[in-house]
């Protein structure tokens, strides 16, 4: 039997440290090579192999692929929503060429499996808002959005037509405490959490009503590892599955908090990311991916809130 050794690509980002980490606890420490084009983050330090990598450079890619023996592949590297925005040739380019660079050398190397995040952003205004349906009506109107659909029928045409064992999430707004976001537009449900310890006021760059999908960090590493151990007959969706925990507005977290905080206030000056986030849906369906491979969540609002303000307080 061939031993895992996994690559991870965009390491240092938001999700990637924590499932760094997660999968070095799982299979070692030596057998989880991270590797991103920023310096290791401070987390990573000490914890396993860290190569610098540019995931644009194919051949660069392709050596170090071979050199490791790498069997598996998580590429987290992307342009994220709001930043995606503000330069939408860069963030297509780069969020489209670094997937193509990694399906391409996974058939070519024989890889056993690989994993991608896509987003909610897949889903646009024409969509339904509420209990969005894993099949439905797919109009992005972000560049985040675009290469991110673009990204799954990739996906799914690398794994019918090539066998490559590809893998996918929707992912819902992430929220963490160990590494900052990186340019989202659910951003601003983790600078609340900052803001309201250190300042005991925040000014949300969301409406107060704006309803959005979010997930805590631990659920979303959960979810990425379990889909990725499933048996692979259980995986039948080879786009991207819906995934969902909980769904809540800036005036919801904002109560939410001043039960730990009492005297912190909110304030609102909506900016260029309300219309990123109007063309978003409310809330998922993720019926297929509980039937499929048993997604469980665990985090809701309030038990998220308790967990922040607890390891944000230390
Ligand atoms: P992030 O921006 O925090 O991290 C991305 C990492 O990729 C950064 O460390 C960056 O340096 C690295 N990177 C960028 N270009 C690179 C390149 N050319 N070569 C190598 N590394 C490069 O992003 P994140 O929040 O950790 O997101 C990871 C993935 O999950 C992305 O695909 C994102 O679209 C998806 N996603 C995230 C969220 C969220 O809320 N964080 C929600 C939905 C989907």
């Amino acid at each position: 039997m061939k031993k895992d050794k996994i690559l991870v690509i965009g390491a240092c980002g938001q999700i990637g440290v924590e499932l760094t980490l997660a999968l070095r606890k799982m299979y070692g420490d030596t057998n989880v090579v991270a590797s991103d084009l920023r310096e290791e983050h401070d987390l990573l330090k000490g914890t396993g192999p860290y190569v610098s990598l540019d995931v644009m450079n194919k051949e660069m890619l392709h050596v170090l692929v071979i050199r490791h023996n790498i069997t598996q592949i998580y590429l987290l590297a992307a342009i994220l929503s709001a930043t995606g925005e503000k330069n939408p040739l860069l963030a297509w380019h780069i969020n489209m060429q670094s997937l193509l660079n990694v399906l391409d050398i996974a058939k070519e190397e024989n890889i056993d499996k690989v994993y991608w995040p896509s987003s909610i952003a897949v889903f646009g205004p024409n969509s339904p808002k509420d209990t969005t349906p894993q099949h439905t009506i797919i109009e992005p109107t972000t560049i985040y959005g675009i290469s991110k659909f673009a990204g799954e029928r990739w996906c799914e045409y690398y794994s019918h037509r090539y066998g490559v064992d590809v893998r996918s999430l929707r992912y819902p707004g992430l929220i963490s405490y160990k590494s900052a976001p990186g340019g989202g537009t659910t951003d601003y449900a983790i600078e609340i959490f900052h803001e309201a310890l250190e300042e005991k006021k925040y000014t949300c760059f969301l409406s107060e009503s704006t309803y959005l999908p979010m997930m805590y960090m631990p659920d979303a590493i959960r979810a990425t590892i379990e889909l990725m151990e499933a048996d692979k007959d259980k995986i039948k969706v080879r786009s991207s599955y819906n995934l969902g925990a909980m769904s809540f507005s800036p005036k919801e977290i904002a109560a939410e908090i001043k039960k730990h905080i009492p005297e912190f206030t909110i304030s609102y000056e909506p900016d260029y990311r309300q219309q990123i986030a109007d063309g978003w849906p409310k809330s998922m369906d993720d019926s297929l991916a509980r039937q499929d491979w048993g997604w469980k969540p665990e985090y809701n609002l309030e038990k998220m809130t308790a967990d922040m303000l607890k390891n944000l307080k230390k």
